[in-house]
């Protein structure tokens, strides 16, 4: 998912809405926008792409100098309007909205506690957890904010808004990216940085893991709600996730991804006559591996640019489907040719099958897969759709079966320790990198549990 606030901007739904629209490749399933103007909560929700949700009056009739928004992808097929963020809630202390990017681990052993307790929850989603927890405090705001954090456990980037103020916070190992800009007097913030250009702020740091900032009339402050934990942040979002024009700490996207593709030539070349990416998210990597290899980039592959990223579809019929009307192979270009074929990261399957077999219905001689991640074998637990082991084909099979399945003439994936020297930057300097690598190498970096029957938001 993707989060995007505003602290002291005259008309900050637009301004969120412009954010949001550029945090759209992080959930295309429900977009929402809550503002206040001190005393008023204003909120609206719906399903689907952020310009499809909110249009000109509908945006106009949100005022208010602060707002949080949020959008959508969940994590477990649940996929409805209830659970669609900002959460909005009536406290006997006034009105209180959340939005949060990741999952919490606890979340169910929390709400069976909260429920015996009397809490009546309106959505299965985690994010109403932190709610109940708040409004439950005989503290003041912040000190039951603080104390609900503390509770937490899990990866997750967290706006809450009151009347009178804006909370950010970030989990104790900085799983999920959240970062804070200014514009004049405003302060912004965001899942990632790509935003902050979009409306033209000025970057001005990441919230820290274990971090809770409050904004209000006064200023802000920055407070702990937990010591700090060691850095995890999550690998998939300099893998995946992230827009290549966005800066995790002192590294860029597509530099990163561009470093993976030239270690992936280095570790596994292959004679070819060209290299192409499976767009959009392996284009960095492929210019990589191209210019690292010594052989042309070429546009083998085209996505149509009116559908959005498949994998985040709730059902695998959906990811099929969408799969087929994403990508085509160019035939001018493949055919007759030796193809190195770049993509990001292997999760289920249902791309590299797809697509190998399309170059070779457009004549390529020869597919050879190269991946710019390790094997994707283990469960996200924060935030990824990977519920199961099952589901993920790195963990059920050998690189040589899934070279099989997969129909290509060889396939590799880049070494982890490879991976983790091209993100580079700050992220090899700490013994792990500073990164979370959990679902390459099973290293969780906080207790897991199982989150029957509730919904996050990756
Ligand atoms: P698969 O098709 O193997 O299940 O998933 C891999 C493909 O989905 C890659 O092309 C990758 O770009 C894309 N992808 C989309 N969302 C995700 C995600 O949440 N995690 C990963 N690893 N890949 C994703
Ligand atoms: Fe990211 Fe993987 Fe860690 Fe989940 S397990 S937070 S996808 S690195
Ligand atoms: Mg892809």
């Amino acid at each position: 998912c993707g989060v995007f606030g505003v602290f002291g901007y005259e008309d900050a739904a637009s301004l969120t809405y412009y954010g949001l629209h550029t945090l759209q490749h992080r959930g295309e399933e429900s977009a929402g926008i809550c503002t206040s103007d001190g005393h008023t909560f204003r909120y609206h929700r719906g399903m689907g792409l952020v310009k499809e949700v909110f249009d000109k009056d509908r945006l106009a009739s949100l005022e208010g100098d602060r707002a949080i928004g949020h959008v959508r992808y969940s994590t477990s097929g649940d996929s409805r309007l209830a659970n669609a963020q900002p959460l909005v809630f009536k406290t006997r202390d006034g009105d209180l909205a959340v939005a949060t990017n990741g999952n919490i681990v606890n979340a169910p052993m929390l709400r069976r506690e909260l429920e015996q307790k009397g809490s009546i929850f309106q959505t299965t989603s985690d994010t109403e957890v932190i709610a109940h927890l708040i409004a439950r405090s005989e503290s003041d705001f912040v000190t039951a904010a603080k104390d609900a954090l503390r509770q937490l456990v899990g990866g997750f980037a967290f706006l809450i808004l009151t009347n009178d103020k804006l909370l950010v916070a970030s989990d104790t190992y900085g799983l999920r990216p959240i970062v804070m800009g200014r514009l004049g007097d405003a302060w912004v913030f965001s899942s990632e940085s790509c935003a902050l250009d979009t409306i033209g702020a000025d970057f001005v740091r990441a919230v820290e893991p274990g971090e809770m900032l409050v904004f209000d009339a006064m200023g802000y402050r920055s407070e702990r709600f937990a010591p700090v934990a060691k850095r995890a942040l999550c690998s998939m979002e300099f893998i995946y996730f992230s827009r290549p024009d966005s800066q995790l700490y002192d590294v860029n996207l597509h530099t990163a991804r561009k470093r993976m593709g030239m270690r992936l030539a280095e570790e596994f070349p292959v004679e070819a006559d060209l290299v192409s990416g499976v767009p959009d998210s392996s284009i960095s990597a492929a210019i990589g591996y191209a210019e690292k290899a010594g052989i042309p980039y070429e546009m083998g592959m085209i996505k149509n640019k009116y559908s959005g990223r498949t994998f985040i579809q709730p059902s695998q019929e959906l990811r099929e489907q969408g799969v087929k009307m994403k990508l085509s192979a160019v035939r001018s270009v493949v055919e007759g040719k030796r193809v190195v074929l770049i993509d990001d990261s292997i999760v289920r399957g249902t791309t590299s099958r797809r697509i190998v077999k399309m170059l070779r219905d457009a004549g390529a001689k020869e597919v050879h897969l190269r991946i710019a991640s390790p094997p994707f074998k283990n469960p996200c637990f924060y935030g990824i759709d990977t519920p199961t082991s099952d589901d993920l084909i790195a963990s059920t099979h050998t690189v040589e079966q899934i070279c099989e399945m997969t129909g290509a003439d060889s396939l590799a994936f880049l070494s982890q320790p490879g991976m983790i020297e091209a993100i580079g930057g700050a992220f090899t300097k700490e013994a792990s990198g500073g990164l979370c690598l959990a679902c390459f190498d099973k290293e969780y970096p906080t207790p897991i549990g199982v989150s029957a029957n509730m919904t996050s938001c990756g």
